[in-house]
């Protein structure tokens, strides 16, 4: 029996922007196990699928073998109450090997999908009373909107904040859904930043400048009404390998340290490249 094969349909492909989609997937005669949100799941399709227009075309050793699955690791965007889809969020990187393929996928298409999902970027080892902060850049919000689909109810008993950086407005995917729960969720906070305001359309009254930056101006403590400490929160950072490591190294200058499974520390990490 292959290691991929196609066991999965797509039911519902939404462009956010023309390089950045919400894509569910449905599994194809099998259950979808349990997963913890923050986890990850495996995508593939073969080299033989077609790769969307806007993608940069493969040549020489760049083309692959069209009966091999390139797979690739995607967060779950959905609730793990959800058994009847999983819901990704992804960028189309143009000269990629697996993105170009999946930005070509229409309704009813066929897609492998891993049935083991993995991953140790969940809330499931930090304390029940610590405040969280999530921070990411890009599609790096995937993982919190599990998280926030999953746990978030009305009488959440401590501090929870979203702290989402994007290049422009019209790329900070789930902000609707992000505003519509920070004014439904006392305690919760939805912090978007962009990095290029002189390019917006409509003039932008929020933040501007990058995810680190909310930290050293300090605006989670403002808003909170007292400062996050490493007593008192744990911190999430997912996306971009140089915001994690910079925010990572504005984060240990007050006192935050790295967490692993064997040195525990309040501040977890998943770098999407
Ligand atoms: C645990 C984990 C979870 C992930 N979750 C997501 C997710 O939810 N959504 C998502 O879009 N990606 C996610 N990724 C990244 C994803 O696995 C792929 O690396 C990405 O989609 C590119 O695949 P590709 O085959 O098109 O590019 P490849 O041919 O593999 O080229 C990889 C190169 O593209 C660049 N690159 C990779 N990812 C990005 C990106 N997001 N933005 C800009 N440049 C990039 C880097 O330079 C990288 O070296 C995750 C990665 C990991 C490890």
């Amino acid at each position: 029996m292959p290691s991929r094969e196609y066991n999965a349909v797509v039911s519902e492909p939404v462009f956010v922007t023309s390089e950045t989609m919400i894509l569910r997937i449905t599994t194809d005669g099998w259950d979808l196990p349990d997963y913890k949100p923050g986890q990850f799941a495996i995508l593939g399709l073969p080299g033989s699928a077609p790769r969307a227009e806007l993608s940069d075309s493969e040549v020489g050793d760049e083309v692959p073998d069209p009966d091999k699955f390139i797979a690739r690791a995607y967060s779950i965007a959905s609730s793990s109450r959800h058994k009847d889809y999983l819901e990704f969020y992804i960028t189309l990187v143009r000269s990629g090997s697996l993105t170009p393929r999946l930005f070509a996928l229409k309704r009813g298409d066929k897609i492998h999908l891993g049935s083991k999902m993995s991953g140790m970027f969940t809330l499931n080892d930090i304390p029940e009373e610590s405040n969280v902060i999530l921070m990411g850049t890009g599609t790096g919000v995937a993982p919190y909107i599990s998280m926030i689909r999953t746990y978030l109810a009305p009488g959440l008993s401590k501090k929870f904040s979203v702290v989402h950086g994007a290049r422009h407005s019209w790329d900070l995917g789930y902000r609707s859904e992000l505003t519509t729960t920070m004014h439904m969720v006392e305690g919760f906070y939805y912090l978007p930043i962009i990095s290029r305001p002189t390019e917006e359309i409509i003039p932008w009254g929020g933040e501007t400048g990058y995810v680190q930056n909310t930290w050293e101006r300090g605006l989670i403590a403002e808003e909170w009404g007292f400062q996050p400490t490493p007593e008192n929160s744990h911190i999430f950072l997912c996306g971009n390998p140089g915001m994690v490591e910079d925010t990572l190294s504005v984060l240990e200058k007050d006192g935050f340290k790295e967490h692993s499974k064997k040195d525990p520390g309040q501040v977890h990490l998943e770098r999407y490249w």
